[in-house]
């Protein structure tokens, strides 16, 4: 398909697969790189900045706000452009794709962004009844992603139980917990807020399988939930961190653990109308149904440590009411067609960003992202995988020989003929207008979400709509 003989001509053309982070700051390095360079960022979504704006809680606004870097990787228009409601990959019934071997036509090189987006399972029984999900789907109702939009988590019962001690298990408690109220100054779809205003949850219990130094929770992600507006943050760790627990050698589980023993002691927004509960040593076994099929109690067993860090069951069991259970167990990542995967780790195999295969680089293939390293690391993070898969394209690109067909205006001929209609940059822009001048109407906050996908095309080509 691609040429063996001689340098490639510049420029150097290079299709991005996804806009969140991770392929945004790739973007960013390939252009920065080397002005011979001309990069496609694709997207299935109509909307850019993946988990920025799909999976970063709606109240961190700070996090949120590295959208005014990333946005900066379009600056350059003769170079770069945004390519957004493709869907590279198979096609779903009733659905257009872009057949991953079409890229291969167009561009020298093709980098793959596209996350780890697959919740993990318990495996435990009952997980499949109505009212039990995982954070990624959770997660993306609240933030209006079009595949949520029809979603409709269960927030009548009083208990909601969330299974994990990660950052997301955080951020679920917490959008569950705060006053909707002071979420009315973010992003969130009117629908969502709607639904969060009428919940009847009052209890949230994260439930954290080891103990209180085991988790993965940051500090101040852990700290903010003690400046919620009435809500009680209560410990229940069977008197482990009064008991003391060995010091752990990292300085951010030191601050973890004096947060949690401060609390332990005098729980923060004692009295409060609404409590989150971090219980310690304490799984999920199974999820028990009421009437209908759905969720309306967790049977949950007391865990003890083992010597090598791990926990077994001790038998020890009890019931917790709740309508609403969402494992924030973290994510793993699908396949990729026609590249390698290592179903353990949800990767491809890569090396300094190359794919590999049986140890060879598959010529022209890339990663970057948790697709890359796994579900890890901070936005941030991102930025060094980046610059590393990067490199790794710059120093290949003279040797990876000349597509046999052009690219510019002939991917879009191309995509038009598959039947694709890509939104390009100026129809974001136009998408991200009217997302602002819904924000402008509620008063106080700079954007409200359309989260439905026809409502998106709707307004990134100008049409009216009556949906959102
Ligand atoms: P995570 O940090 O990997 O945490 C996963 C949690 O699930 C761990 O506490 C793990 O416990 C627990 N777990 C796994 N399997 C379990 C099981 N079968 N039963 C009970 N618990 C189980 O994953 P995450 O929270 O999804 O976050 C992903 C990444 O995004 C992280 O790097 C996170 O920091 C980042 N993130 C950051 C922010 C922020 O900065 N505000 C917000 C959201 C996400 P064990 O330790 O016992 O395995």
């Amino acid at each position: 398909m691609t040429s063996e003989q001689g340098p490639s001509p510049r420029p150097y053309r290079v299709a991005v697969i996804g806009s969140g982070p991770s392929g945004l700051y790739t973007a960013e390095a390939l252009l920065a790189g080397d002005a011979g360079v001309h990069v496609d960022v694709f997207d299935r979504l109509p909307a850019p900045y993946g988990l920025v704006r799909y999976g970063v809680a709606p109240d961190h606004l700070k996090m949120k706000s590295v959208i005014r870097a990333l946005v900066s990787t379009f600056d350059d228009t003769a170079r770069v452009r945004f390519l957004g409601n493709v869907h590279v990959g198979t096609a779903a019934p009733g659905t257009v794709a872009l057949p991953p071997e079409v890229l291969r036509e167009h561009y020298h090189a093709v980098v793959h962004a596209t996350g780890s987006a697959v919740d993990r399972d318990l495996g435990i029984e009952g997980e499949d009844l109505a009212g039990s999900v995982g954070s990624g789907a959770f997660v993306s109702w609240y933030c209006g992603h079009p595949d949520a939009a029809a979603a409709d988590p269960a927030l009548d019962g009083a208990g909601a139980v969330v299974v994990g001690a990660g950052n997301v298990a955080i951020d679920v408690a917490r959008v569950l917990s705060r006053p909707a109220a002071d979420l009315a100054a973010t992003d969130l779809h009117d629908t969502v807020l709607d639904r969060l205003h009428a919940s009847g949850v009052t209890d949230v219990h994260v439930l954290v399988r080891r103990g209180p130094q085991h988790v993965r929770f940051t500090p101040p992600e852990l700290r903010a939930l003690a400046a919620l507006d009435d809500v009680e943050v209560r410990v229940h760790d069977d008197g482990l961190l009064a008991a003391g627990v060995p010091e752990p050698p990292e300085r951010r589980m030191r601050q973890v653990l004096q947060t949690l023993t401060a609390w332990a002691a005098d729980p923060p927004g004692a009295g409060a109308r609404r409590r989150i509960h971090l219980r310690f040593l304490r799984s999920p076994q199974r999820l028990l149904p009421d009437g209908d099929g759905r969720v309306r109690a967790v049977r949950v067993v007391r865990n003890e440590i083992t010597p090598d860090g791990g926990v077994r069951p001790t038998g020890e069991t009890a019931e917790l009411a709740a309508g609403l259970v969402v494992r924030a167990i973290g994510y793993t990542g699908e396949p990729v067609p026609g590249l390698p995967f290592d179903a353990a780790s949800g990767t491809v195999p890569h090396e300094h960003g190359r794919v590999v295969l049986g140890g060879e680089p598959v010529r022209g293939s890339y990663v970057t992202g948790w697709i890359k390293r796994g579900p890890t690391g901070v936005i941030g993070t991102n930025k060094a995988d980046g610059a590393e898969t990067a490199a790794s394209v710059l120093a290949d690109l003279p040797r990876l020989g000349t597509p046999p067909r052009p690219g510019g205006d002939a991917v879009l001929d191309r995509m038009r003929d598959l039947g694709l209609e890509p939104v390009l940059w100026d129809d974001w822009l136009r998408l991200d207008a009217a997302e602002r001048a819904l924000g402008e109407r509620r008063g106080g906050t700079e954007r409200v979400k359309i989260a439905e996908r026809a409502a998106m095309l709707d307004a990134a080509r100008g049409r009216s709509t009556t949906s959102r």
